[in-house]
């Protein structure tokens, strides 16, 4: 007999609360938390770019139906601006084992590729595809709209493109941000390896985010912030907290860890590797002749 599905629980009102109220948190946390790659700074470039245009340009009713509209072109759900205007397409960037930085090389955009290649009727055949149909949802909204999406688009594949119609809008979003042709271009490296890769320089974000976090502190606390809380933990320090997280508290610069990506992934990295060491111990001990 097949199993009646069980209907999905209703979410108490002060739970949504919470949960949008933890979210707040993390958004604002991540806002502090030191790069510790290459990739984390340039997210937190990239963060910053939108979160100005977001300023600038949009209310919450605006989001929802930019993120819809997002979302019907790439055929999935996209929750974030910054994972609607993804310029590393969609895959691993590598740069996450990089060490911090204030430079990065990038895959060409989409419409960098289409412009270059003219010649593959398939590629622009599909590219005529997603603008028609981007372009014919977004009639319905108004220029100043268009204008906006424009905005963050660029804000979000850091791009300084000029966009001067709303044609050049339409056709910007449509070809960067569709899956058909992000797909189609992974399927076909050899089409787009002559592109040139994109060099993009941005300001030094961890020595930036070191400046919020004194700015913050000393505004919360009518005091400077202790230059020893922005110190990493020891090596020493992150064994003992690796072996029991609370005690980070007792440690003299308790908040180091809420702002700082390099010691909790050196903590996790220590973590990983006791794991497994125990896990090694346990096997050699069980398998022991008895
Ligand atoms: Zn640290």
């Amino acid at each position: 007999m097949a199993e009646t599905p069980t209907p999905p629980k209703k979410i108490p009102i002060f739970m949504n609360k919470l949960i949008y109220e933890i979210d707040t948190m993390l958004d604002a946390l991540n806002d502090l938390m030191l790069p510790a790659s290459l990739a984390d700074c340039f997210e937190a470039y990239r963060g910053d770019l939108l979160k100005k245009a977001c300023r600038r340009q949009l209310n919450d009713n605006h989001r929802s139906w930019f993120l819809r509209e997002i979302s019907l072109l790439r055929g999935e759900p996209i929750t974030s601006l910054a994972q609607a205007f993804d310029p590393y397409l969609h895959i691993s960037s590598g740069c996450d084992t990089l060490p911090p930085g204030t430079a990065i090389s990038l895959p060409p955009l989409p419409i960098a590729i289409v412009d270059t290649i003219r010649d593959c009727g398939e590629l622009n055949g599909l590219a005529t595809e997603e603008i028609d149909r981007l372009g014919s949802r977004l009639s319905m909204y108004a220029q100043d709209e268009v204008q906006n999406l424009g905005q963050l688009a660029l804000a979000g594949y850091v791009s300084d493109l000029a966009l001067p119609t709303r044609d050049s809008m339409v056709r910007f979003i449509a070809v960067n941000a569709s899956a058909a042709i992000e797909k189609y271009l992974l399927d076909n490296p050899l089409l787009w390896s002559a592109v040139p890769r994109r060099h993009i320089q941005f300001p030094d974000m961890v020595a930036l985010r070191h400046k919020q976090l004194a700015e913050e502190f000393a505004l919360k606390t009518n005091g400077p912030l202790c230059p020893n809380r922005q110190t990493c933990y020891t090596d020493e320090e992150i064994g003992i907290i690796a072996n029991d997280i609370r005690v980070a508290v007792f440690l003299p610069k308790p908040r180091h860890l809420a702002t700082c990506r390099s010691c909790l992934r050196r903590i996790l990295q220590r973590q990983a590797v006791v794991k497994k060491y125990n896990e090694v111990g346990e096997r050699k001990f069980n398998d022991r002749p008895n």
